[in-house]
């Protein structure tokens, strides 16, 4: 696979005559002698088997197509939330969520926490299993253009194999109890875990008011699978600056750009 830092040059400009035409196919022709070796000088080999995708450097979220085809899907995440439209099907998410020991990890691109198993949700009749939750900074979803400081997944999976995933945001505020069980402790280096016989139960971390969001798109990470029933919760949570700062620092900018809609409907449950 190849990444190309070609210089493409237009022919199809509109000529306004034939001087200017044949000013421009010279013009053309030069550039392409000029870049065509640089251009084969600076591609770069992309090793797929050793790829390990980033948010910023040579491996930025717009690389990430190359190695992971669904990147570059039409039904992507995370998007803009706009326009939403209410619908009257929707119905409030039932979480039955147990309380569980922590277990977090720092996987090199985010802090997750591995649930134990034997907690779901209700989303809709459908009932999904909750698998872990994460974090972001800033937030992935924005809501008419605008970022949170913090966004936290929680990612559940059907019988099927689908995922639903909640979103929260979190503004600068009070201190957050949830979070205060290990903002203490987060693993601040990749691999490193923060294990602790404390029970802590994630229904703690969802806002009062029921009302979400919801579309269909992707996973924000490779393989970018389009997979997953969106839900972020239209109420943010607060958590303080000392613990956005903790999260921030370590999380260090993995939220990836805002994806099209291409045409699909965001709907929401008041
Ligand atoms: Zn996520």
């Amino acid at each position: 696979m190849k990444k190309k830092f070609c210089v493409t040059v237009n022919f199809k400009t509109p000529m306004k005559n034939k001087l200017f035409s044949n000013v421009g196919l010279l013009l053309s022709i030069f550039s392409l002698l000029i870049f065509l070796p640089s251009c084969q000088d600076d591609e770069e080999e992309i090793d797929c088997n050793t790829y390990q995708w980033e948010y910023t450097g040579d491996e930025a979220p717009d690389t990430w197509p190359i190695c992971s085809a669904d990147c570059g899907g039409q039904s992507q995440s995370p998007v803009n939330i706009a326009g939403a439209v209410a619908d009257d099907n929707l119905q409030a998410l039932v979480p039955a969520y147990n309380p569980v020991p922590i277990d977090l990890i720092n996987n090199g691109h985010t802090i997750q926490f591995n649930y134990d198993e034997g907690s779901t949700i209700d989303v809709n009749g459908e009932e999904y299993e909750l698998l872990q939750f994460h974090f972001h900074a800033l937030s992935e979803h924005t809501v008419s253009d605008e970022y949170f400081p913090l966004e936290v997944h929680l990612v559940h999976q059907n019988a099927a194999g689908d995922l639903a995933v909640v979103g929260v945001f979190f503004e600068e505020g009070a201190e957050n109890a949830f979070l205060s069980n290990f903002t203490g402790n987060l693993p601040a280096s990749e691999n490193q875990n923060y294990t602790s016989e404390d029970m802590v139960n994630v229904a703690d971390v969802l806002p009062t008011n029921t009302g979400y969001y919801t579309y269909s798109g992707s996973l924000t990470t490779p393989p970018c699978s389009e997979i997953v029933t969106w839900l972020v919760m239209k109420s943010p949570v607060e958590a303080s600056s000392v613990q956005i700062e903790a999260m921030s620092d370590i999380l260090k900018d993995n939220f990836r750009p805002i994806q099209a809609l291409n045409g699909r409907q965001i709907t929401e449950f008041n």
